[in-house]
């Protein structure tokens, strides 16, 4: 049984931007490539930057990996 917290933990885990190469957290003010597709209208998303990015991009690499 998961609660509500282990949800919103999930969720933060999950909703941090890493480089799918090296695995390396992107960090605030750091250089990075991403590759993403434009969502339709309908399914545009909203919301903070690295995050909508963990959840949207279809690809993420950092400055050493790009
Ligand atoms: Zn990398």
């Amino acid at each position: 049984m998961t609660n509500i917290f282990e949800q919103a933990k999930n969720f933060y885990k999950e909703a941090n931007l890493k480089c799918f190469n090296c695995g390396n957290e992107i960090k605030e003010n750091e250089l990075f490539s991403v590759t993403l597709t434009l969502p339709s209208k309908s399914k545009m998303p909203v919301g903070v930057l690295d995050k909508v990015l963990a959840k949207q991009a279809n690809k993420v690499l950092c400055s050493s990996c790009k």
